[in-house]
């Protein structure tokens, strides 16, 4: 045992809402957030009221003119600002957000801290956005003379972004949306999770000494719905930009509907890992094992959903189980542990559920699975092998530490598996060659393939197909996904 000494967190702390440039007091109290790894209260978050989201989109609105006007330059110089403030200070959130996500102390410090910081980074970088077309010369019409036909193509800002954001990385998954809309030149209201928002409200805190002019920024925090579904019915709102699961990012569009929201949308994953009959099977066990000891499986991009050649799947099954075996599962605060809680008491009582089916369906638990003897939300990582595509555990994302085990016979067929879900956000094809990866990988109906590596681009295009999602952001793509095309055209003499 290894514990770690982090700066204590301040239970009586007191957080406010970014509105207009000020932290404002919430008009709706304030709600308890629960550290998962301890069940204790850590602090209290504001609850914003519906008029004060309506009030955070206003003040987005008004200070769009100013922001969108200012030379994509000295904006991208602010965004760099700010990242030299996150890299002097947001190491002091580890702490914070360690806590409130029950994230291992390895996952907070690696994983929950930098990537926001290298968003920053990366989008304060100016690059042109706009595209020239192919001019056409144009004969004489009974329009106009005789010249050559130009256009140019403009990526403007959206406009008001409503940034909606799950609990699993908050800043990092924040950071990632309101990073490339400021740079584009829209303004920001920010909703964050509602498990865990402190964090993020200190994150902001640090990011708006920058100089961002007051409303270009805006964070308002609740403990239910009621704060982004304002947002997503706002007039003032353009976009929403939303990270989360599939069947919120349903709502969403139904209710955006009313007002043509512009969407991006990051929902569900139930990534399929297809292992061909000559991969490395060490290689693709390695990956697969992140399912249980990366954030408890509360990833979107985990690889949960194994197909493996029949001729491997004893020899696979074999090696998952012992390295599961090898994973502590444990205080989130100690080095050794692997395996750390889920977010919620009802999220794990959640996954236990998916087991249960899992097993009533006629899977079998070949590992894992209960509830360890600890206060805190736990779950012990689970192998369910023998499953059929119907089951609900094969179909549905559980979002925990749960492997499902298929077998397949054939690239075809393994196809065919991959592509038979809802969902297709990140999948992996382990093979004998890159090559033979390569060639499986484009056959499977996911926005991202890993071959032979579990390692994203970082300025590759990131989203979903299918229920996974709608539009794609990373490095330019970001810069792509909160603008709004125009053409201005001409001819000349
Ligand atoms: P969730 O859908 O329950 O909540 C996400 C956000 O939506 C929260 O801020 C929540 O308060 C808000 N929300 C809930 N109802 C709303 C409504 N009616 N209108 C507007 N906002 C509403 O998701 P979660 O449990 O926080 O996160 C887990 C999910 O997020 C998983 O499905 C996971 O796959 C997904 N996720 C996807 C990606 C990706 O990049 N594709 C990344 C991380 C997480």
């Amino acid at each position: 045992m290894a514990l770690v000494e982090l700066a204590p967190v301040n239970a009586d702390e007191e957080y406010r809402l970014l509105i207009a440039g000020e932290w404002v007091a919430p008009e709706s109290g304030v709600y308890d957030i629960v550290d998962p790894n301890t069940a204790q209260v850590i602090g209290h978050a504001p609850e914003a009221s519906v008029s004060q989201v309506n009030e955070a989109a206003a003040a987005a609105k008004d200070a769009l003119p100013g922001w969108r006007d200012t030379p994509m330059a000295e904006r991208c110089a602010i965004l760099g600002r700010a990242a030299d403030l996150l890299e002097e200070r947001a190491h002091s959130l580890v702490g914070l957000v360690q806590a409130e996500t029950g994230a291992t102390i390895n996952v907070a410090e690696g994983m929950q801290v930098p990537p926001p910081i290298e968003r920053f980074r990366h989008y304060a970088t100016p690059v042109n956005v706009d595209e020239p077309v192919e001019p056409i010369p144009l004969e004489a019409t009974a329009l106009g003379p005789a010249g050559l036909l130009g256009a140019h193509v403009i990526r403007q800002p959206v406009g008001v972004v409503g940034c909606i954001t799950p609990y699993n990385f908050p800043l990092t998954n924040a950071a990632g949306k309101i990073a490339p809309a400021l740079a584009m030149g829209n303004t920001v209201v920010l909703k964050p999770a509602p498990q865990d928002p402190l964090a993020m409200l200190k994150f902001c805190g640090m990011i708006a000494e920058a100089g961002f002019p007051p409303g270009v920024i805006n964070i308002v925090t609740g403990s239910g719905a009621a704060a982004g579904a304002a947002l997503v019915e706002s007039r003032e709102v353009n976009m929403i930009s939303f990270t989360g699961s599939s069947a919120v990012g349903s709502e969403i569009m139904r209710a955006g509907a009313a007002t043509m929201k512009r969407l991006l949308m990051e929902l569900g994953g139930k990534g399929a890992c297809v292992l061909t009959d000559d991969c490395n099977l060490d290689a693709a066990v390695g990956t697969i094992a992140s399912v249980w000891g990366f954030h408890s499986g509360q990833i979107c991009t985990a690889p949960t959903r194994v197909i493996v050649h029949r001729s491997r799947c004893e020899e696979l099954v074999e090696k998952l189980t012992a390295v599961a075996g090898l994973l502590t599962v444990g205080d989130a605060l100690d080095r050794d542990t692997i395996v750390g809680p889920v977010i919620t008491e009802a999220h794990r009582d959640r996954v236990e559920e998916f087991i249960a089916a899992g097993v009533a369906e006629g899977a079998t638990l070949l590992h894992g699975g209960e509830r360890p003897d600890r206060t805190g939300y736990f779950v012990a990582p689970a192998l369910l092998v023998d499953c059929t595509p119907d089951m609900r555990v094969v179909r549905e994302e559980i979002f925990g530490p749960v492997v499902v085990v298929l077998a397949h016979d054939g690239d075809d067929h393994a196809v065919e598996l991959a592509n038979n879900s809802d969902y297709g956000l990140f999948s992996y094809v382990f093979a004998g060659s890159t090559a033979r990866a390569f060639e499986i990988g484009k056959r499977i109906e996911s926005g991202n393939v890993g071959l032979n590596s579990m390692v994203p681009h970082v300025h590759a295009p990131f989203g979903g197909f299918k229920m996974s999602g709608i539009g794609r952001d990373r490095g330019v793509y970001g810069l792509h996904a909160y603008s709004e095309i125009q053409a201005l055209s001409w001819v000349s003499g």
